[in-house]
Formats: C-alpha cells, structure tokens, sequence
C-alpha cells in the first residue's frame, strides 16, 4: 500500500485526489490531510472516520480545534516532518505550496506537486533538493503532466519545443476595454474546468498559463524562445512537443484533473481513467496564437523569465496579491495586469537562490503591490 499525505484536501485538486484514493481500496493508506480555514475541521473530521490512522492538520488557526492534531503553518510542517509516507500530493494554493513542498522533500518523500507557485518561485532549489534526497517531483498540471509522459524516455536533445495548451479562458474574445468592466462572479466562470478562485482568476487573465511558462521552463530546461502556448478552446489536448523532424506529439484527454493526479499517485504505472476517455470524433480541434495585447499577464510571464532572478517571484507575488484585490472589488480586472506590470520595472534584490531570499523577495513583492495598490490604483 502506498503511503499517502494530501495537502489542501479540501480544494479542487485534493477532492479530487480524496476520490481517486476512495476508488482504488486497498491501494493507498492515507497518514495525513491538511486544510487551511477553520471551517474545513469538520471535512477534514469526516475524512479522519473513514481513514482512521490519518493525522490532521489545519493551518488557518492558532490552537488545534477538537481532533485535529497540529495547527498554524509550523504545525504543518512538523506534521509533514512526523509521517512516514511514500509520497505528499501538495494541492494547496498559492506560494503557501513552498515550505511544505520543501518540508516534504527533505523528509525523503516523492512530490506529486499541483502546487505551481513551488516552481515558479524556487524550481531551482526544489530540484536541487529533490536529486539530493534521492526523492521524485511528479508535476500534476495537466499541462505538464501531459509533457512530462511525452518527453519520457525521450532524448532531450531531439525536443524542439513544448506547446502548452490554453482554453483562453472565459474572455477569450472580449475586447480589451470590455474587460475594464469584468466581475469576480464573472470571471470566476471557467468554461471547462472546475477550479478554486485563484486558478479561476489566472486563467481569465492568461497569468496561469504565464505560470504555467516558467513552470515548464524550470521543470523542462528548454531555452525560453522554444516554450509556447497555443489556445485551445476545447481542452482536449494539454500540450504537445515538436521533436526536430517537425512531428508533434501531443496528449489528448477530456478535461478532468483526475488523470494527471492518477498517474501521479501511481506513477510509474498506468491505470484506467474513466473520466480521460475522449472520443476523437467529437468538437473540432482548433489552434490559435494567443493575443498578448489583450492578456498582459502572459507577456509579464515571458518578461519575468527573461529578467530571471527574483522577477519570476515577483509576478506571482504581485499577481497573488492583485488577484485577491479584484475578488474583493477594490481593483478592476484589467489593473492586475497594471500592478504585475509596474512591480516588474522596479529593482529586486537577488534572491541567490536561497530560500531567505526567495522568501524575502515574496514578501517585499506584496508589501510593494499592496502600496501600489493603495497608492495608484
Ligand atoms: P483551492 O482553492 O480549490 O484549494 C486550496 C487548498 O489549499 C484548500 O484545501 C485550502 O484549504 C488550502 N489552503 C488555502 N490557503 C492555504 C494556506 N495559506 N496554507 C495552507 N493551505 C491553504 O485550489 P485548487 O485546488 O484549485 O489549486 C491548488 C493548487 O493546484 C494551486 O497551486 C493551483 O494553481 C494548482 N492547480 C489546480 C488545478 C485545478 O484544476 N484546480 C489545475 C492545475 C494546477 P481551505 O479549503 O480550508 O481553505
Ligand atoms: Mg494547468
């Protein structure tokens, strides 16, 4: 039985994670789950009736409310460090992700890592970390996930590019101007997938499938200018690579996160998704270069890359902040854009790939964005 610890059981991804584990009996043993708000104790009670032994943690709260057993962040990560495991599947969102998906690393256990932000901010030291202690990071976006299986046993050297695929989100074809007037409700409505609202955001505004660029950049090791993105309006194929020859290879899946976690949970194996299953003879595939005029985010995405250091650190701390600004009304749709755009032109200390220092650009990002914010906007 493979050992299991599902951090953020209570969003998209570890709902969807807790689901795949109930329908394999017998295969997984779940040792621990981790929630953020304190509403979520009795989910995280519930799970602990069903998987008896599972140690929970809940990181919103000071003191540990009745049966759960570790509280706050440190507590988290103590829980992390105190359960043996095979592997940790790290579902929490935003930069949150890092320190557990650290603490995971160094307590020796694989990372199936939903969490991109990890990546995003200190790739480089959690791969470093990884190959040191000997333990696998299995990507669980589907993007990558799909890229990840393509570029298996394949020599990288005959890889001329990677395409992420894009839905393009709710916004698709509206106008930058009529973007100005967007609502949280409305961007909050993804066509095809069922996500929290943070993802949900970021694919309105194309910063995910910015996300998404630099994840596939430290992940991958292709040079910048052979990472593109595609929109796909129906999201079936998740990405795809060109090898030198000019033929592509791509995955084809209907939409549903429970493939790429799947294949996390059990990698190396393969085992029947029955939610995968797509039917070729259904919508027409179509491809289309997506308009960086209208989706600034995914053109500070490259921009950020391109600067290096700490600028990948500060688009997503900028756009953490920008995005829960715009859920609670006090900016419009399109100024997260503005606010990532203008943190970017200003300087950053180097975070040396320490995580000091990447901690310390993360915060100074938000500190920063939350003045401009105040200030500008
Ligand atoms: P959700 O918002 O649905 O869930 C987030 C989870 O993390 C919840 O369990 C939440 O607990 C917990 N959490 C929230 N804040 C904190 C915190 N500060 N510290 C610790 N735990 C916290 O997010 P998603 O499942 O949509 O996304 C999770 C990650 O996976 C993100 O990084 C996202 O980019 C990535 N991802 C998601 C995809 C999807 O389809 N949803 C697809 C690809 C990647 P509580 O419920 O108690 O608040
Ligand atoms: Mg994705």
């Amino acid at each position: 039985m493979k050992k299991v610890i599902v951090l953020g059981c209570t969003g998209s991804i570890g709902a969807s994670t807790m689901d795949i584990i109930a329908q394999f009996p017998g295969e997984f043993s779940v040792e621990a789950l981790s929630a953020h708000s304190a509403r979520s104790s009795e989910i995280l009670l519930k799970y602990k009736s069903v998987y008896g032994g599972a140690k929970l943690a809940l990181t919103g709260v000071e003191t540990p409310p009745e049966g759960i057993d570790y509280a706050g962040t440190d507590g988290l990560l103590r829980m992390i460090e105190e359960t043996g495991a095979d592997i940790v599947v790290n579902g929490i969102s935003g930069a949150a992700g890092l320190l557990p998906s650290i603490k995971s690393l160094e307590s020796g256990k694989d990372l199936a890592l939903a969490n991109k932000e990890t990546i995003v901010t200190a790739g480089d030291l959690i791969f470093a970390l990884a190959e040191k202690m000997g333990c696998t990071i299995l990507p669980v976006d589907s993007e990558h996930s799909a890229l990840f299986h393509l570029l298996m046993g394949r020599d990288p050297d005959t890889v001329s590019e990677l395409i992420l695929t894009a839905s393009g989100g709710p916004f698709v074809d509206m106008p930058f101007e009529e973007q100005k007037g967007v609502t949280p409700a409305r961007a909050l409505k993804h066509p095809n997938w069922d996500m929290g609202a943070k993802i949900s955001i970021d694919s309105a505004t194309l910063a995910n499938k910015g996300l998404e660029v630099i994840e596939a950049w430290k992940l991958f090791h292709l040079p910048l200018d052979r990472i593109s993105v595609l929109v796909h309006r129906q999201s079936l194929v998740h990405s795809l690579i060109r090898t030198k020859d000019n033929a592509l290879y791509g995955q084809f899946s209907s939409p549903d996160m429970k493939l790429p976690i799947q294949n996390a949970l059990f990698y190396p194996e393969l085992r029947p998704v029955e939610a995968a299953y797509t039917d070729l003879c259904g919508p027409a595939l179509t491809f289309e270069k997506p308009d960086r005029k209208r989706f600034p985010m995914l053109d500070l995405a490259y921009k950020s890359a391109e600067l290096g250091g700490p600028a990948p650190i500060v688009y997503n701390g900028s756009n953490e902040i920008a995005v829960a600004a715009f859920l609670k009304e006090e900016i419009g749709f399109t100024q997260i854009g503005e606010v990532t755009d203008a943190m970017l032109n200003l300087s950053w200390p180097d975070p040396q790939n320490t995580l000091e220092g990447i901690e310390e650009v993360d915060r100074l990002s938000r500190e920063r964005s939350l003045a401009f914010i105040g200030e500008k906007l």
